[in-house]
């Protein structure tokens, strides 16, 4: 092999940022000994792709036959904790290890890193569609979505040729910068003083801040809405700083976040590194460098944040735990909180989980029901200064019903004249967007149906369009049937928020309201813009889906009407009731944050749910330990394991084939029960077909295992996608 360099190549094993289980071995030639973690790029096929070093070859391909390595990228390699995390990752979630690679590598595009890289921004903020080209076309929706990029990213993300780009930029559509890769963040400023903490904000810190460089620790930061748990943490962050480390925060809805970055930039005089799917691709790959150069101090994140290269990560937080933002569904599936714990483990750093209403888990965790306790409880149990919980009540639908074809009860309305007339700030809180969640013809009785999917088309008639929520298919309203052909027959069943801002004006004609759903506000700026003209009473109701719920502290704001609390409750969901509890408790936190206390409304049909009566009673650790014992009888998680195994497939036979194979091949084991298989709940999504088999299994199984090697030699036609989903949350 001599004659191939200088230097004695090895071979090494290499897993791929492709979605692929197996991983490969390459031929190191010139580069010679390559450590674990260092990131490569190799040719597969006829083309490179990015992959990581795991360690020595197999050996199992004789060395000649070898394929070489194209290029070693220009950084360090990627930390053994990391990758430990990474493996651990892989294995937990049953995804193939080169996607979990394939996030880990998503910025790093630049193999090897260049100093400087030349990208393209589009000059014309709104160009003529009519009068350009189709390629330019793309190139101008490209751009509008991804800020600027670089040349290839262009030719591969809109599909041109170089070319293009380049007449575009000689015509002055585009624009060329020259750009330092690396990103040079403004420290933060740790001698600024926080608010003074109260006894418990201070204690609860003082024990996170002594742990900061000591190893793992998790705490679970347990304190009622507006109790200052994001004071506390923040103050955790300050030490964590001071000590030299970077700090994670993973936050459920980031993009909207906007009044949480400015309390950070208050106390550190600088903005936090974003990253989420709003940062544009440039600005991604910067933050990636300075991250794993360890310049980046603080990192604000979505989910995939957790998967970010740091060098020396000192602090994780995950706020707001409970939220079921935090489980990915798709591509990749897995609970990013559960999966921050074990990356804390594997860098042996602190972790904090806050919540105000912490998941069964974390509650479990936290020693609470007389398991192993490990997490450590940290309580606030008031809000400061002065601020009272709000009053929560509720109307019975069946004695009070709304008039026909409207959806606030008269108790509501009042409720809402009073604070109009105290010039107060109220919130309506409905979780469905758009207009109404279904459309029918009022003669032959046929159903707006996603062509694509087992669900209704969703009427949003602000923007004159049906839509459906799972696949995105979208079609013009319509004004005759499309199967009796009768016009003026479809009509609107149910209420979203748009339907019920109609109400509103329709009752409170001078009242100023506004909508505030993923639709009306769908970006980071339009949310500031929405929060700042709150803040400024230029709103007296606002009308909101789950977006609403979330973080916001309107100081005037000071009732809540939940117009239909059972919503959620219903479906065989194992979370429903708990996910129905902490999604109330945090939307009727909204309400009396200051000085003036407040009040939530829950209107219901069933006031003696006992999600409902938990909240009336305002015994949320009652409800919790409600919970546990039914889990616990069930054998249902966290006292049970369980899993869900998805097939889908274009065509129903196929798929029907497939779902007996697998079914076949279920495993007999004692403490495991194998369910279905069955139709998913949605049996048709995107075109897909499908069906699923659920594992649950005793707690001292390693299902994983059993998946395993249950799955491992099934042969499913290559139109079958099989996917497995441990701890399913949605039961999609
Ligand atoms: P949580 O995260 O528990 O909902 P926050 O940390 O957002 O609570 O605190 C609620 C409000 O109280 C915020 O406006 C915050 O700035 C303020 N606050 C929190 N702690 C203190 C304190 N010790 N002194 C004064 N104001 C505080
Ligand atoms: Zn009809
Ligand atoms: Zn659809």
């Amino acid at each position: 092999m001599r004659e191939l360099g200088k230097i004695d190549g090895e071979t090494v094993s290499v897993a791929l940022a492709v979605p692929l289980r197996s991983v490969y071995d390459y031929y190191t030639g010139n580069y010679g000994r390559l450590a674990r973690g260092t990131i490569i790029s190799v040719p597969l096929g006829r083309r490179f792709v990015n992959g990581i070093v795991l360690g020595p070859g197999s050996d199992s391909v004789p060395r000649h036959k070898l394929r070489p390595i194209q290029t070693v990228a220009q950084l360090e390699p990627l930390a053994p904790g990391f990758m430990d995390f990474l493996e651990k990752m892989s294995s937990w979630t049953l995804t193939p290890f080169g996607s979990v690679v394939k996030m880990a590598l998503s910025q790093s595009d630049a193999v090897p890193t260049p100093p400087m890289l030349t990208i393209y921004r589009q000059v014309i903020p709104q160009p003529d569609i009519a009068r350009i080209t189709k390629s330019r076309g793309r190139v101008f929706e490209l751009m509008q979505k991804a800020g600027s990029l670089s040349a290839p990213e262009i030719q591969k993300l809109a599909g041109v040729s170089a070319s293009v780009i380049k007449t575009m930029t000689k015509q002055g559509l585009l624009e060329e910068t020259k750009i330092q890769l690396a990103m040079t963040a403004a420290r933060a400023n740790l001698a600024r003083p926080g608010p003074k903490l109260t006894d418990e904000q201070r204690h609860a810190a003082s024990v996170i801040c002594q742990s900061i460089g000591n190893g793992f620790a998790a705490f679970l930061l347990d304190g009622v809405t507006g109790s200052g748990k994001t004071e506390t943490y923040i103050e955790a962050v300050s030490w964590a700083l001071a000590a030299g480390q970077q700090v994670l925060i993973l936050l459920p809805e980031i993009a909207l976040s906007t009044s949480w970055k400015n309390r950070f930039i208050a106390r550190f005089g600088v903005p936090p590194i974003e990253w989420h799917s709003d940062v544009g691709t440039a600005t991604k790959r910067r933050a990636w460098l300075a991250v794993q150069r360890g310049e980046a101090q603080v990192v604000v994140g979505a989910r995939s944040a957790l998967f970010l290269p740091f060098a020396n990560l000192g602090l994780i937080i995950v706020d707001e735990e409970h939220d079921h933002g935090f489980k990915q569904e798709e591509q990749t599936i897995y609970q990013a909180r559960d999966m921050a714990v074990l990356r804390a483990s594997q860098e042996a750093c602190p972790i904090i989980l806050a919540s105000a209403t912490p998941s069964l888990e974390s509650w479990v965790n936290a020693g609470m029901t007389g398991e192993k306790q490990r997490y450590r409880r940290l309580v606030l149990s008031n809000r400061v200064m002065a601020a009272v919980l709000p009053e929560i009540s509720a109307i019975d639908l069946r004695a009070m019903p709304p008039e026909r074809g409207r959806w606030l009860a008269p108790p509501l309305i009042k409720a809402l004249q009073s604070r109009l007339d105290a010039g107060e700030q109220s919130l309506l809180f409905l979780n469905r967007r758009g207009y109404a969640p279904l459309t029918l013809c009022g003669v032959c009785g046929h159903q707006l149906a996603c062509p694509n999917c087992d669900s209704w088309m969703v009427c949003h008639r602000l923007a004159g369009r049906l839509r459906c929520h799972h696949c995105g298919h979208e079609t013009e309203l319509l004004d005759k049937c499309p199967v009796c052909g009768e016009s003026d027959s479809m009509r609107a069943c149910g209420p979203g928020v748009e339907r019920l801002a109609e109400e509103v004006l329709h009752r409170f004609p001078d009242a100023r309201f506004a909508v505030l759903s993923s639709d009306t506000v769908a970006s980071p700026k339009a949310s500031q813009v929405f929060v700042e003209s709150v803040i400024d009473g230029e709103v007296d109701i606002i009308i909101g889906t789950q977006m609403a719920a979330k973080g916001h502290h309107f100081p005037n704001l000071t009732l809540v009407g939940v117009v239909d609390a059972d919503l959620g409750l219903a479906g065989g969901d194992l979370r429903a009731a708990e996910r129905t509890f902490q999604m109330l408790v945090q939307v009727a936190g909204r309400a009396g944050r200051e000085s003036r206390p407040g009040a939530a409304i829950l209107q219901t049909l069933n006031p003696e749910n006992p999600v409902i009566r938990a909240l009336l009673n305002g015994d949320r650790d009652k409800f919790l330990a409600n919970e546990v014992a039914a889990r616990q009888a069930a054998g249902m998680p966290p006292f049970g394991r369980l899993a869900a195994i998805i097939l889908s497939a274009p065509d129903k036979e196929k798929l029907r084939v497939a779902a007996d194979l697998l079914a076949q091949a279920a495993p007999r084991f004692a403490g495991v029960d194998v369910f279905g298989p069955t139709a998913a709940p949605l049996s048709f999504l995107r075109g897909r077909h499908r069906a699923r088999m659920l594992v649950r299994a005793e707690k001292s199984v390693d299902i994983q295992q059993v998946i395993q090697s249950w799955i491992k030699d099934l042969k499913v036609p290559t139109s079958v996608r099989l996917y497995v989903d441990i701890d399913p949350y949605s039961f999609l």
